[in-house]
């Protein structure tokens, strides 16, 4: 291992330092990609110094990104729309429902998922299955023009890099607007919402455009502890039907997923329902990183 460190702004005055080993580095037309190797984490893809995913403990953000809008919906989920995750890891647990007839998956950068294909292959191996249909091209254009071709899907899985650079138009409304023309009657949508301890207005900002576009629609937030990310992850998840998807359906039994753990991700702490209900709403996209504390 060589003696080069690098660091991960978390937040103000806080930063996550690794002991790493570039193995990939790259500018792409829409980001800054690279791919490093460390003793604790193994390789870990980063976007724009961001940490997107680390070989360490991915499988807890995509096992609780995918399982709990898909067991916790009453029916089965067949169709699936995917943005963003290049890396699969999305994809990998989706593909592991044999109730699924068709997915999509829409990212927007070739590089990203050519150097997650390449330098991380263990994340997904299931790029040719035959229900994948892999689109490279900006979610935002392709929900549009999916609601206006009446596409709907059981549930869509929002898989993309934090409100910052080419992911802003992804946390817009229209965007939104669009999400909720794509679900099915008892359609099911779930973002990641970042970190509440250092992007606090992200969760209730995402929160708030669900309940706009999905009036009927009933809108939970559920954690997860990603600790390459520096903190608890939030995932806001809205049903279109208002049918709550705190309750596991059916089972399964994950590296971290399970039923208890499904509905024990939906006791928010205090100071989260404190951010919920203390939200000063003004509709734009919070993209500063404060101390919340
Ligand atoms: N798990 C990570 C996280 O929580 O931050 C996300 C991982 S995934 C690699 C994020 C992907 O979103 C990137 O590959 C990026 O290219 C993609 N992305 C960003 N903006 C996008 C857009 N407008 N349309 C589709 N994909 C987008």
């Amino acid at each position: 291992m060589t003696g080069y460190w690098w660091s991960e702004r978390i937040g103000p005055g806080f930063a996550h330092s690794y002991q790493v080993e570039l193995l990939y580095e790259e500018r792409t037309p829409y980001q800054h990609l690279f791919v490093f190797k460390t003793p604790l984490w193994g390789r870990a893809l980063v976007l724009d110094g961001v940490v997107q995913l680390t070989l360490a403990d991915e499988f807890i953000y995509h096992e609780m990104m995918v399982h709990v809008p898909f067991l916790g919906r009453k029916k089965p989920v067949k169709s699936a729309l995917i943005i963003g995750g290049a890396d699969g890891g999305t994809l990998r647990e989706v593909l592991k429902h044999d109730t699924i007839e068709r997915v999509v998956m829409v990212e927007l950068d070739q590089q990203v998922l050519t150097a997650c294909q390449k330098y991380m292959p263990e994340v997904c191996q299931s790029w040719d299955d035959p229900r994948l249909e892999l689109i490279i091209g900006d979610g935002a254009k392709y929900i549009e023009e999916a609601a206006s071709r009446g596409d709907k899907f059981d549930c869509i899985l929002l898989d993309s890099t934090d409100p910052v650079g080419p992911a802003i138009c992804l946390f817009e409304r229209p965007f939104h607007e669009n999400i909720a023309a794509c679900l099915t009657d008892d359609g099911v949508v779930v973002r990641q919402s970042g970190l509440p301890r250092t992007m606090p207005k992200v969760m209730p900002f995402v929160m708030k455009r669900f309940e706009e576009v999905m009036p009927e629609g009933l809108v939970q937030v559920y954690r997860a502890p990603v600790a390459a990310y520096g903190d608890e992850m939030a995932f806001v998840i809205a049903s279109k039907d208002g049918a709550t998807c705190s309750t596991p359906q059916r089972e399964l039994i994950g590296k971290y997923y399970n039923p208890e753990c499904h509905k024990a991700a939906f006791t928010l702490p205090t100071w989260w329902q404190k951010l919920i209900d203390e939200y000063e709403d003004d509709g734009t996209v919070p993209i500063e990183t404060v101390d919340c504390f």
